[in-house]
């Protein structure tokens, strides 16, 4: 018999417009016992059933919705909802090619998936699965093998040492989930205007699964930008925007970021195209902050500049903070830029909505006294879907802007 959690009096609108999370101060009691992770019935004060949840004694979010119906949870719904985000997915024509042999492929993104707290990134013939909460921990084994059933993919490679995992009272874990593997270093093809742009994926040590796959359609943006220009790519871990710049005919491309790991794996991936001249790039292993300030005193010009920074505002409460930093990097891009010169600008921070980051930028060309417009508004591909009801999965929002 599973465990009931019923919601204090008024607490089950969120949950009735099927937002996945149940926070503490939402739930009045537990009927019956549960452990980390258990399947609970969710119930209204009034009695009405709502659905069933993982449920998470020491987070904050204490339950999180598997389904808002009364189906089981049991491996035949992982089966089912697995195979449903893998299938959404193969349907999309702009990601036929990414279940190619080199594709690179989000296939579950969390709870806009209904799957809370379960990421799987596929690069070419390796799963990276990453669980960050309680219930996907306890199904991780029903999730992999789900994975496989859909995909024909048969190594599984697990990624769960986020940070936020200690929030749910979990411990990191990382290895091989399914099948094994020398050096997990897959190559995948990430279409680039000019043809593809191989890209070396370091799954067990790089940053969250290994690869920022959510950047793939602003890469190729960047790519078709390039021609002639001057690009400086901020941020630029293993080198994506770069690579695709460099493939797209880039006069320059100067990248910048503060782990070496990363530019050792951008160094490589040079390597890996012939196709692009590698006297055009150039890597600095430095604080984006300090270099381009050092820029501005030389009196430096670019022509394409991208700000990919990391997410400095996790949640709201760091908006405040997150915003300066924001301004300050989108100000020294500004000023950095030659008259008709590109910014491609992006925040990942869930606590730094859509309208918040755009009057940052805005402020910061205010500041840098330039006139700027939006040419394009810029997010996640469609392997990084938003659940209508959980606003909280755009986490990337960006601006492609033209300074005069
Ligand atoms: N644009 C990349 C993803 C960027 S992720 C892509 O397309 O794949 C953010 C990167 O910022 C990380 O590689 C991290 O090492 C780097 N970073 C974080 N703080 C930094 C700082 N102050 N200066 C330079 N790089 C920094």
């Amino acid at each position: 018999m599973s465990a009931t959690l019923i919601l204090a009096p008024g607490r089950e609108r969120s949950v009735m417009r099927r937002h996945p999370w149940i926070f503490a101060g939402s739930v009045d009691r537990l009927d019956g016992r549960a452990r980390p992770g258990d399947t609970v019935l969710v119930q209204a004060a009034n009695g009405r059933a709502l659905g069933r949840a993982a449920f998470s004694p020491a987070s904050q979010i204490r339950a999180r919705m598997w389904t808002f119906g009364d189906e089981s949870i049991d491996d035949a719904f992982f089966r089912r909802t697995v195979a449903r985000a893998v299938e959404q997915r193969r349907d999309l024509p702009e990601l036929a090619g990414e279940f190619g042999p080199r594709g690179g492929v989000r296939l579950l993104h969390g709870e806009s998936d209904g799957l809370p707290g379960v990421i799987a990134d596929r690069y070419a013939d390796v799963i990276v699965l990453q669980i960050t909460s309680a219930g996907g921990e306890k199904w991780r084994a029903a999730i992999a093998d789900a994975l496989v059933r859909a995909t024909g993919i048969e190594r599984v490679y697990e990624r769960s040492d986020s940070d936020v995992r200690a929030l749910e009272g979990l411990e990191p874990r990382s290895g091989w989930l399914i099948g094994d593997g020398e050096a997990p270093f897959p190559v995948i093809a990430e279409p680039g205007v000019t043809g593809d742009v191989n890209i070396e994926i370091d799954v067990a040590s790089g940053h969250k699964t290994g690869f920022y796959l959510d950047q793939r359609e602003n890469r190729r943006l960047c790519g078709g930008l390039a021609a002639g220009r001057r690009v400086l790519n901020c941020f630029c871990y293993t080198g994506g925007f770069s690579l695709h710049a460099l493939a797209g005919g880039a006069e320059s491309v100067l990248s910048i970021d503060s782990s070496g790991p990363a530019l050792a794996t951008a160094q490589r991936n040079v390597g890996h195209n012939p196709q692009i001249d590698a006297a055009r790039v150039e890597w600095l292993e430095a604080d984006v902050f300090q270099a381009l300030r050092t820029f501005r005193a030389e009196g430096r010009k670019f022509d394409l500049i991208v700000l990919d920074p990391p997410k400095f505002a996790p949640s709201a409460a760091h908006a405040k903070s997150a915003a300066r930093a924001y301004k300050d990097i989108n100000l020294l891009g500004f000023r950095l830029l030659a008259p008709g010169g590109l910014l491609m600008t992006y925040s990942c921070s869930g606590g730094v909505d859509v309208d918040f980051f755009q009057k940052i930028v805005a402020d910061a060309a205010a500041d840098a006294g330039v006139s700027a417009r939006v040419l394009k508004r810029l997010s996640a591909g469609a392997d990084h879907p938003v659940g209508l009801a959980f606003p909280e999965g755009e986490y990337l929002k960006g601006l492609l802007l033209r300074i005069e």
